[in-house]
């Protein structure tokens, strides 16, 4: 018998970052640093550094769905941060195995999931054949609660050629709802003015939030994607509504943008201890 108290359980599915600044590393590390216990199921294996990416091995589907059955048969989950898929095999067994595990689309059994549609990274690597971006947009995204794509993931998801403002945010964020989560965030900061706005559109009340915050110049800005999304996911699992989750999210990746070092030759990693 323990005397402590079980903290809520966070899920990540993505791919390992051996260098340790993105993908299930950075998830992990946000999950612990906010107070939660993570667990992962990883669907591809980077090797990588803080100079790019410079290969990938793909893990089985079968294996997929065999860490994710292992870890929600014994221990469970209250959130589930999605990110690198890799190929539409990885994305079919992954969806298969949510509703063998939580039923069909909008089944109350579902924890909430936070979805990273991870596509290219910053070294310009490809994380998502563009083949498989049917299966993300048909199998995975109408069972989120939210997807949280940058502008160039954005402009895939939508079909929309240019976003090139807040309004157009607003466009494309609408867009993708239409694919069936509950509530879309797109990020700007590709935009390159000095705030940043983020447009969160929730698909029950056809309401936009706005979240404004001054861009951080620092080259280490490794992983900020994936940290952003394991964040939400954590406040969420600790029972946060999905504004405040991510306003409190985006205040956790700002201070860790903020004290974000120097490791290796290229772009840094974030700082979870702030
Ligand atoms: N590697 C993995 C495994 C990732 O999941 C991601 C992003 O989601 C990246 C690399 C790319 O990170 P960044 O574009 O921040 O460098």
């Amino acid at each position: 018998m323990s005397l402590y108290p079980a903290p809520p359980r966070t899920l990540t599915i993505a791919g390992s970052d051996s260098g340790g600044g993105a993908g299930i590393q950075a998830d992990l590390k946000t999950f612990t640093a906010l107070g939660t216990y993570g667990l992962s199921v990883i669907t591809a294996l980077t090797s990588q550094n803080t100079l790019g990416v410079d290969g990938i091995a793909a893990v089985e589907p079968e294996f997929v769905s065999k860490q994710l059955r292992a870890v929600v048969g014994d221990i469970g989950v209250d959130a589930i941060k999605i990110g690198m898929l890799h190929n539409h095999k990885v994305i079919d067994a992954v969806a298969d195995t949510l509703t063998e595990l939580f039923g069909g689309t909008g089944d109350p059994r579902y924890p909430s999931i936070v979805l990273d549609p991870v596509m290219i990274s910053t070294s310009e690597h490809v994380l998502l054949d563009s083949p498989s971006l049917p299966a993300l947009q048909q199998r995975l995204l109408p069972v989120c609660t939210l997807v949280t794509p940058n502008i160039p993931e954005a402009m895939k998801l939508s079909s929309i050629e240019s976003i090139n403002t807040v309004d157009d945010m607003k466009t494309a964020a609408k867009k993708i709802s239409e694919l069936g989560c509950k509530a879309v965030l797109i990020k700007g900061g590709h935009l390159s003015q000095p705030q940043v706005f983020d447009v969160l559109y929730e698909r029950e009340s056809s309401e936009f939030t706005i979240y404004e915050h001054p861009r951080i110049y620092t080259k280490n800005t490794h992983g900020t994607g994936c940290t952003q999304s394991s964040a939400i996911a954590a406040f969420i699992a600790k029972g946060k509504p999905l504004r405040e989750a991510i306003q409190l999210a985006t205040d956790y990746v700002q201070a860790a943008l903020l004290s974000s070092f120097d490791i290796g030759h290229g772009s840094g990693p974030l700082n979870h201890l702030v």
